[in-house]
């Protein structure tokens, strides 16, 4: 296993839609494998493959924090089904290194993927793992989580990703 380089924002791959996977092969699964201990790694909860350059719809995550009794998903293709209730909570992102800002998310969410064999599964999620899942697929997506801002805080955190770029703490 190896850890992988992050994107930070305003790298262009963050930016852009991510590509179907149609490969469910052992370049796949070794690139899941480097994602989870990237993720790992720099602390994070959940990481999307924009983030280590590779524009592919997946992403991993573990919200447990706990070693003895990690949760881990890795979910290709994820799509959304269905969303309800609501949540605000402080939300960081490991290609946003420091920045972490209230965002509003759904509360629960059902969403359908393919696991590494390509069958299709589902899940329901609630609290941090539907933030995580959402947060996520937006990556696939292109979205950052400064889009899901409101307006004032994403000009503040512009801002601070502007001053932290300026001394040289963001690359
Ligand atoms: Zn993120």
């Amino acid at each position: 296993m190896e850890s992988l380089k992050i994107a930070h924002y305003p790298e262009k791959i963050l930016l852009a839609v991510a590509k179907p996977v149609t490969e469910f092969d052992a370049d796949l699964r070794r690139l899941v494998e480097n994602m989870f201990e990237t993720m790992y790694v720099a602390g994070g909860v959940g990481l999307a493959a924009p983030q280590v350059f590779e524009s592919k719809r997946l992403f991993v995550m573990d919200c447990a924090r706990n070693e003895e009794d990690p949760r881990k998903f890795a979910l290709i293709n994820p799509e959304i089904i269905h969303v309800e209730g609501e949540q605000l909570g402080e939300e960081g992102c490991l290609s946003f290194p420091g920045l972490f800002q209230n965002v509003k998310r759904q509360l629960r969410a059902v969403v359908r993927y393919q696991n590494l064999i390509g069958d299709f599964q589902e899940i329901e999620v609630e609290n941090l793992e539907a933030r995580c899942v959402l947060h996520e697929t937006d990556h696939c997506d292109g979205i950052v989580f400064l889009d899901r801002m409101t307006p004032l805080k994403r000009q503040m955190a512009k801002q601070k990703i502007k001053r932290l770029q300026k001394t040289g703490e963001w690359d």
